[in-house]
């Protein structure tokens, strides 16, 4: 406080510090296993690594890099772009390299929106969209994805999703795969969203983070809808697909206008960032299919060991279409208030998770809802679920 006044603004003031470092830090304080920030506890594929100690000896990117990123990375964006989705961007003109997804997120609504405007965004949601959307002076609007236990997914109601759009709104925010609730949204509610959006002629920043994480279904990337890439910012990250969160290198694609206006407001955060690992982010899009064959059918394997886990530890399973983690219901333990059972859990069994209601506007609606990452070896997750086991005794 000086001059009276609190020393963070009013815009920050309700956020506090992110529930995944306090998690982490609470599982470092009490050795208890992981399963609440998101980071795979083993590193990306060797070649790889090797790419970025190459760059490195090499002096590429030792110094600033260029602003958009460097060319490799860029053509190699595209080309990955292409060869997945048939997608067609120009390197030069319709890529950004930024530092993780997280300045490509913070860029584009800074750039995108004005005090006032409005951003529809699907609850629950990854906890830096709502930071964002208000150091942009915005409003954010959720509509929130409804648990189906019949169905064991969340899902989107596209009538509440209409209601949501009024003339002051902006820009739609989507995430699909979608952290924390695993849901990939389908065919028919993205041809939905995608006329909805041309309809209020409205544009779309869609994070496609878990692109490489679909278990159930398809990634369709929403640019590739009629009548969308032109109104489009795609958002998408090495960190998950690699594992090689720590390099945050991400990225978007999106028609010139677009990009250049995100180009304008990044340049002023990080101006560029992780020069070295540009170069081994563009050798790794270049890995053949079965890299992502592998990685999806691994982490596949892994989402069934945790959900069978935790259905035998009693917890209710979304088992999840995309993504690497999965929201339980902790009701049938006989709890209801996700904070204080995820705050307890590390001294109950040894495990640590996040409390969805973070991700909430409506926190009573996260409130029984917790999420586990299974983006971990196989030992550690099999540790994991029998200490699970113990809380049900
Ligand atoms: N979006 C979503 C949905 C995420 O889960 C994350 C976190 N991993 C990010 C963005 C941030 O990605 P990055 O680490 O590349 O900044
Ligand atoms: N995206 C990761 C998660 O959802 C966390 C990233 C971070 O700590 N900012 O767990």
């Amino acid at each position: 406080m000086t001059q009276g006044r609190p020393l963070l603004n009013r815009r920050l003031a309700e956020f506090g510090t992110t529930i995944f470092a306090e998690m982490s830090a609470l599982a470092v304080r009490t050795g208890a296993i992981n399963l609440g920030q998101g980071f795979p506890d083993t590193d990306g594929p060797e070649e790889v690594r090797e790419a970025a100690v190459r760059a490195l000896r090499a002096g590429h990117g030792n110094q600033y890099p260029p602003g958009p990123g460097v060319p490799e990375l860029r053509t190699a964006i595209t080309a990955h772009q292409q060869r997945r989705y048939a997608l067609t961007y120009d390197p030069d003109t319709e890529v950004l390299v930024t530092a993780g997804a997280t300045e490509a997120i913070a860029a584009t609504l800074l750039a995108l929106l004005e005090p006032g405007d409005e951003v529809v965004a699907l609850e629950p949601y990854y906890d830096s969209y709502a930071a964002c959307i208000a150091m942009a002076g915005a409003t954010r609007v959720p509509v929130t994805l409804h648990p189906e236990p019949s169905s064991g997914s969340y899902r989107l109601d596209l009538d509440e999703l209409r209601a949501a759009v009024t003339p002051r709104t902006r820009l739609l925010l989507l995430n699909t795969p979608h952290n924390p609730t695993g849901t990939v949204l389908t065919r028919e509610e993205l041809g939905a969203i995608a006329e909805l959006a041309c309809e209020r002629d409205l544009l779309v920043v869609t994070d496609e983070v878990y692109e490489h994480l679909v278990f159930e279904g398809e990634h369709l990337p929403l640019a590739g809808f009629p009548g969308m890439r032109e109104r489009t910012v795609t958002i998408s990250s090495a960190g998950k697909t690699f594992s090689f969160t720590g390099w945050k290198v991400g990225w978007v694609t999106a028609p010139r206008e677009l990009v250049s206006a995100v180009r304008s407001a990044k340049q002023f955060l990080t101006y560029v960032a992780s020069g070295p690992f540009q170069y081994a982010v563009a050798e790794a899009l270049r890995l053949p299919d079965s890299y992502f064959d592998e990685f999806r059918a691994d982490m596949r394997a892994k989402r069934d060991l945790l959900a069978d886990g935790l259905e035998r530890a009693g917890f209710r399973v979304f088992r999840p279409a995309g993504t690497y983690f999965v929201t339980t219901d902790i009701r049938p333990l006989g709890e209801s208030d996700g904070f204080a059972f995820c705050r307890a859990l590390p001294e109950r069994c040894g495990v640590v998770a996040i409390p969805n209601a973070v991700f909430y506007d409506h926190r009573e609606q996260g409130a029984p809802f917790v999420r586990f990452a299974f983006c971990k070896r196989t030992g550690v997750l099999e540790e994991a679920v029998s200490r699970l086991k113990t809380l049900a005794a």
